[in-house]
Parts: C-alpha cells; sequence; structure tokens
C-alpha cells in the first residue's frame, strides 16, 4: 500500500467540495420556467383563417399519420347557413389523446392546410385520463382582434382557393398573442386584415 493512500477519502471529499461551488444547472421548476429551443414540440392547436373560420377541414391526413393513432377526427359537410371552414368540410369532432401522443410533428407534416401546428407550450401533465384527451374547444385558438366566430360566410374571397392566395393578397401574419412563441404561434396565425375584405372581388384581385 503506498504511503499516501490514507489521503484518498480526503481527495474524495475534495470533488464534493469543488461542486459545491460551482454554478448551479438545476432549474427551480415549476417557479423558474426557461424558454424552449424555437422549434420544441409542444402541444398542438387547430388555427383558424383570418376572418375566423376554422383552417380544419376533416379530412384526417393528421389521423391517418399518426404512429401512436392519438387523433380522432370527424369531418362534417358545411353548409351555406352553417359554415365553419371555407370549402366543403370542416372538423366537426377533433381529438387528440395525450396519453398516447409522442409529440413526434409527424401530424402537423401531414396537413394539408397548416389548420394542425404545435405550440411550445409543454405543461400538458394531469392527474386524470379524461383531462388527457384534448377536445376541439380546447384545441382551437381563440378569436382575435378582427376574427367573428363561425359559423358565418366566406368573408376573405369567393372560394376556399382564395383563402390559400392570401399572402399574395398582402395579407400577413404579425403578433402572436402574450405568452405564446414557436412556429405557427399557438394562438394561431395573428394577422393583419386591413383590406381583406376587399378580396371577394375575384381570383385576379387576389393573386395580385
Ligand atoms: S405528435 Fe405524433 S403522436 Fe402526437 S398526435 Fe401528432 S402524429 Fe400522433
Ligand atoms: S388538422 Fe389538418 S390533416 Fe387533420 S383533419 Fe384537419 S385539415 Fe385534415
Amino acid at each position: 500500500m503506498p504511503v499516501l493512500d490514507f489521503l484518498n477519502p480526503v481527495k474524495g471529499f475534495g470533488v464534493t467540495f469543488r461542486e459545491m461551488f460551482r454554478k448551479v444547472d438545476t432549474v427551480m421548476y415549476p417557479e423558474d420556467k426557461r424558454p424552449t429551443a424555437p422549434r420544441f414540440h409542444g402541444h398542438h392547436q387547430l388555427n383558424r383563417w383570418p376572418d375566423g373560420l376554422e383552417k380544419c377541414i376533416g379530412c384526417e391526413l393528421c389521423a391517418w399519420a399518426c404512429p401512436a393513432d392519438a387523433i380522432y377526427v370527424e369531418g362534417r359537410d358545411n353548409m351555406p347557413e352553417d359554415r365553419y371552414s371555407p370549402g366543403e368540410r370542416y372538423g366537426h369532432v377533433y381529438q387528440i389523446n395525450y396519453l398516447r401522443c409522442i409529440l413526434c410533428g409527424m401530424c402537423i407534416e401531414a396537413c394539408p392546410t397548416r389548420a394542425l401546428t404545435m405550440t411550445n407550450e409543454y405543461e400538458i401533465a394531469d392527474d386524470n385520463r379524461e383531462s388527457l384527451i384534448w377536445t376541439k374547444e380546447q384545441l382551437l385558438v381563440p378569436l382575435l382582434p378582427g376574427m367573428e366566430a363561425p359559423p358565418h360566410p366566406m368573408r376573405l374571397g369567393n372560394d376556399e382557393k382564395d383563402y390559400y392566395r392570401l399572402g399574395g393578397a398582402g395579407v400577413v401574419a404579425t403578433a402572436r398573442a402574450p405568452g405564446m412563441a414557436g412556429p405557427g404561434g399557438p394562438t394561431g396565425p395573428a394577422v393583419d386584415i386591413t383590406g381583406a375584405n376587399e378580396l371577394a372581388a375575384g381570383e385576379d384581385e387576389v393573386a395580385k
């Protein structure tokens, strides 16, 4: 046994003392909440068009793309006097089961209308199964100023194609609701709809 081996226990405490004075990496959650990475996959949201109509067309592509079978959608036909989205159909029932969801993002990639996006919000834990099945009412973004609660007629054009050309018509994203961040914005596409109601003049005008 080397002569200085009796100092080994003291050396061990040396490591302990050195760590005591290092900067602490522990985050005191939930008092201290750090921002996530911009592309962090938090819970989902269902977005609206600038006039308040829903972007979801009830196509179920998100449900078919989901590897965990976590999404349930029932589409229904829009009626002229009872319209919830531009085009033929809308998502009448929409549920995401967060007991199954692995937040992989396959569903938002599959969505053809960008109706479904993900937020940066990660606080979705709960203590019962029922609360972890989120309904359309929970997922749908709130109405922002300038939006009108569906059902109502299409305000931004003659048909659904006009809605997909809003960018060309100068309808641009402005801000998200307070406390929300991330691609797509958890509270949906806050937009400047100045002049948007004049788009009904037709395709040529919308495409300018
Ligand atoms: S994030 Fe992934 S697991 Fe969750 S609902 Fe979408 S596709 Fe399914
Ligand atoms: S969220 Fe998108 S993919 Fe899913 S039903 Fe609605 S439009 Fe289709």
